[in-house]
């Protein structure tokens, strides 16, 4: 099994095997093993259809303790619909991970029925630029232990004017975390805050 040699664990290879996934695709391949290893930040272009999602779901799903309660995981992504989707996408390949708990934060939906489920302990949390910023402003989540933080669909965020939001909240996370980028494109925005939020990332294209 080509997933279980870039280093899955049992609950994903099971949630892989559900899924009828039968090789890793070549950003997956790449990616994978990098990022269970825990050792550096990444930059990689990808665009949508390639298994990028699995590409940094993976690995997160692996590297988070759902014993604690904490948010340790935080995906950014462009639009309520790609968040929806990521949100379904890591809830699926976690089927088999008791205790994980990934939620979605989005705008034009309660913010106080999102909260609560965030106050509930949710390990992971994917959210539009925005929606985060105000529930940050509003001290409803907490941020401050993320271990892990993935920019998807960069270019996009940055095309819909969030940089201003991504800076600041990437400023309420710890210096110590990973960042692992991604984007379809890599116009010298993306460089841009590739190279202020990153410690020399290893760059995949695929
Ligand atoms: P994404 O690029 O993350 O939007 O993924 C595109 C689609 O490919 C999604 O529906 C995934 O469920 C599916 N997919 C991801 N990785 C694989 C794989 N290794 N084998 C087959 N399908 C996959």
């Amino acid at each position: 099994n080509k997933f279980k040699e870039l280093g899955l664990n049992e609950q994903l290879l099971n949630a892989i095997k559900d899924m009828g996934f039968e090789t890793p695709s070549e950003v997956q391949e790449e990616a994978i093993p990098v990022l269970l290893a825990n050792d550096t930040d990444l930059v990689a272009l990808a665009q949508t259809g390639t298994g990028k999602t699995a590409a940094f779901g993976f690995p997160l799903i692996q590297k988070i303790y759902p014993d604690s309660r904490t948010t340790q995981g935080l995906i950014l992504s462009p639009t309520r619909e790609l968040c929806l989707q990521i949100a379904n996408e890591l809830k699926n390949y976690a089927k088999y991970v008791k205790g994980l708990n990934i939620v979605a934060i989005y705008g034009g939906a309660s913010i106080t029925e999102q909260a609560s489920q965030i106050k509930k302990g949710a390990q992971i949390v994917v959210a539009t630029p925005g929606r985060m910023q105000d529930m940050i402003n509003r001290k409803m989540v907490d941020i401050s232990k993320i271990e892990y933080c993935i920019l998807d669909e960069a270019d996009e965020m940055l095309n819909m004017g969030f940089y201003e939001d991504i800076n600041s909240i990437l400023s309420h996370t710890p210096e110590e975390k990973f960042t692992w980028l991604f984007s379809a494109t890599m116009p010298k925005e993306v460089a841009r805050i590739a190279k202020q939020f990153m410690h020399t990332p290893m760059e995949i294209t695929v």
